[in-house]
């Protein structure tokens, strides 16, 4: 048969259960061969019911004997069946599923999984059962029971021996047909099993080893096409050679650098020296600039810009959120308007009035533009752009490609304070350039961090007090996570009431993501000019938000924020040379939770907490698997087959550069594969 003809033609397949398998992504016999389980059972040798361990969880192959159902309460259902094989009896017990009612039939054979007790008041042993497979033929015995067993994903209607089955057949019609698109040589080499060895070795292991290396082939092809297809796609954009030179050391760069009252750090200078070599060249830059809160990624992005002014071209910056557009807007009007620069601010809410000067203003000649994503959105006509600065990039997920006048192809940096790990960086991001800031202004004392359970938030409060005497500013804040929007909102509404009831000394402010834009500016700039002393704040005042006289942050229900989140919102303290406090007021009720708030006391190293998050917490999570832009491997994952992800990019590497448009014999089967997937991406993003 086959590879690319329909599930539905396979034995035991047929239409209805064909359009279950779409569910999970099972078209073709190929699909249903890659489907990958989700882990294995090891059930080539079997305890016999006289074998069990008490109180642990055992797999047990026995014939039924007698089926009973009661019904202890109005909403629990309890079915018990006498079990037996020739070593013994036990009683298996299923809660809440009646449903078997009508598959559990006496002198049927059944394989059970679940805890084992010795119930004393009965004299007798019972499994609570948790998994439950009927074994209704010969050969249902032959293929889940003496073997390492795979376990598949599922989806309502769809059995395991269902999917066990069809895989059977489908190895036995299709499996022959599969081709090896890796190089015989690169096979060898690597001493790597055959795709069809591997395939077999996924699905009917025989051995650990069977397995391990049916993984590893698989996992390692998957990763090296995603790897060419990367490296290819960065070396041809490096070729497009449509972007404006533009000039690196223009009079007005040096000015502002001369004006600024710091002399920049290493790690600032470094940064852009990258930059000045990219824009050097008519190569489009593309470069990822990361570095934690605080570097001073803003002066950086501000030279970027300078260069495009140095060139008679417009800069663009965007920033995610209006307060942190507003604050970028006004820090550097003030700074760059008296070296002659006009700067304007675009944000979606606006004046129309004010819209319309700002535009205006735009096609007057180069300038400095500053505004929200809706910079993005909605592209305005923007003449000669030359550089754009995407600001604090991880709040977009995915690094978006801007969408501007076609003709145009502008030089782009992205800014981020959130580390990008390693293997997003060989993923996702990997057709970016990446400088990382590695250092802060000297000065700087990085925040002490310490967590407080719910119940003693009043001494988090005392100890603000300390603060507010010597004439410092505090932030309060609590989280504002979607699904519960209007609670949490409450929730600030009503801290800060309680704010002002606890520090009537001091002026009080509250900041949240549903006022108006003028009003947040208003509060901003109150916080700023010290006339507002305690804020509470919902998170909006994560990224970027610049007030050097705040020295003390307590955080509410800290366990809801992710944990670059929180070393985001902790950024906003310890920026004046003072120390500072940060407070989190938690009760993480697992284990996970602590892990994690322990984390945030004991490191201030925003790399190590990142990576700490994404093994906690798995990469979909941290990135948010839509928008991270992860590419879906089966069987590859990128932190867990991390090496083999890196032994990938390397031979693709390689490849490449022995034979660059992979046009040799031998790599005709991995062009091919490149090219068809690519045509798969396209017509996904047309979508
Ligand atoms: P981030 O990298 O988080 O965007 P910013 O650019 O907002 O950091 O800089 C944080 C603060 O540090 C600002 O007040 C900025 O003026 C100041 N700063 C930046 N570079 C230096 C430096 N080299 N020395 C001292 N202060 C600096
Ligand atoms: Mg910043």
């Amino acid at each position: 048969m086959q590879l690319d003809s329909s599930v539905q033609f396979l034995k035991n397949v047929g239409p209805k259960l064909s359009k279950l398998f779409l569910k999970l992504g099972v078209y073709s016999i190929e699909d249903l061969l890659y489907l990958m389980p989700r882990f294995y059972e090891d059930r080539r040798k079997l305890p016999r019911i006289s074998e069990c361990e008490p109180d642990k969880v055992n797999t047990v192959v026995g014939l039924i004997e007698s089926v009973e159902e009661r019904k202890v309460k109005q909403r629990l259902s309890v079915l018990e069946a006498r079990i037996s094989d020739q070593s013994g009896v036990m009683t298996a017990v299923w809660f809440n599923q009646a449903y078997l009612k009508k598959v559990l039939k006496p002198f049927t054979q059944i394989l059970v999984k679940g805890k084992v007790e010795f119930n004393l008041f009965q004299k007798a042993k019972q499994m609570q059962v948790s998994d439950t497979e009927m074994l209704r033929t010969a050969e249902d015995i032959r293929e889940n029971v003496g073997r390492i067993v795979p376990v598949y994903p599922l989806t309502n209607g769809l059995y395991q021996y269902q999917i066990r089955k069809a895989i059977t057949t489908a190895i036995e019609e299709g499996l022959k047909s599969v081709p090896d698109i890796l190089p015989s040589y690169l096979t060898r080499q690597m001493n790597l099993l055959s795709a069809q060895e591997a395939l077999k070795g996924i699905h009917r292991p025989k051995s650990d080893t069977d397995l391990q290396k049916g993984k590893y082939r698989i996992a390692f092809e998957e990763f090296l096409l995603y790897q060419l297809r990367l490296i290819q796609k960065r070396r041809d954009r490096k070729e497009v050679k449509n972007a404006p030179i533009l000039n690196t050391t223009p009079l007005v760069l040096k000015s502002y650098i001369d004006s600024l009252p710091y002399t920049l750090t290493n790690a600032q200078l470094n940064a852009i020296k990258d930059i000045q070599q990219d824009v050097s060249t008519s190569a489009p830059m593309n470069r990822l600039i990361q570095g934690d809160v605080g570097s001073g990624k803003t002066d950086v992005a501000v030279a970027a810009l300078l260069m495009a002014i140095g060139s008679q071209k417009t800069g663009a910056l965007m920033a995610p959120t209006e307060i942190l557009a507003t604050q970028h807007y006004m820090k550097i009007k003030k700074a760059l308007e008296p070296l002659g620069i006009n700067v304007f601010l675009l944000k979606g809410k606006m004046k129309a009035a004010e819209r319309k000067e700002a535009l205006a203003g735009i096609q007057e000649g180069p300038c400095i533009i500053i505004g929200t994503h809706a910079l993005i959105e909605d592209p305005v006509m923007i003449q000669d752009l030359g550089l754009v600065v995407v600001d604090e990039q991880h709040r977009f997920g995915v690094i978006q490609r801007l969408k501007i006048k076609k003709e145009q192809t502008p030089h782009c940096v992205f800014m981020t304070a959130t580390p990008i790990p390693r293997t997003f960086m060989l993923t996702s991001f990997g057709d970016l350039d990446k400088t990382i800031i590695g250092e802060l202004p000297p000065g700087r004392v990085p925040p002490t961090t310490f967590y407080m359970k719910d119940g003693n938030v009043h001494k988090a409060y005392e100890h603000c007090r300390l603060h507010l005497k010597q004439g410092l500013q505090l932030y309060i804040v609590y989280p504002l996570v979607k699904e519960s929007e209007k609670m949490d909102l409450q929730s600030a509404m009503e801290g800060f009431e309680e704010a002002k009831e606890l520090f009537k000394e001091y002026t009080v402010g509250l900041i949240h993501g549903k006022m108006s834009p003028d009003d947040k500016k208003s509060v901003m700039s109150q916080f700023k000019d010290n006339e507002i002393q305690v804020l509470v704040a919902t998170t909006v005042i994560e990224v970027g938000i610049d007030v050097p006289n705040a020295t003390m942050m307590i955080i509410h229900h800290a366990e809801r924020f992710g944990l670059s989140q929180l070393h985001q919102l902790r950024g906003r303290i310890g920026r004046g040379g003072h120390e500072s406090q940060c407070c989190l007021i938690a009760s993480p009720k697992t284990d996970t939770g602590k892990q994690r708030l322990k984390a945030m006391v004991n490191t201030t190293d925003g790399v190590e907490l990142a990576e700490i998050d994404l093994k906690i917490r798995g990469p979909g999570d941290m990135l948010g698997t839509k928008q991270s832009g992860l590419p879906d491997f089966k069987c590859g994952d990128i932190v867990k087959d991390e090496p083999i992800l890196l032994t990938a990019r390397k031979v693709a590497k390689s490849l490449l550069e022995s034979d660059p448009s992979l046009s040799k014999q031998e790599h005709l089967g991995l062009k091919r594969a490149i090219d068809s997937e690519e045509s798969i991406v396209m017509e996904e993003t047309l979508n």
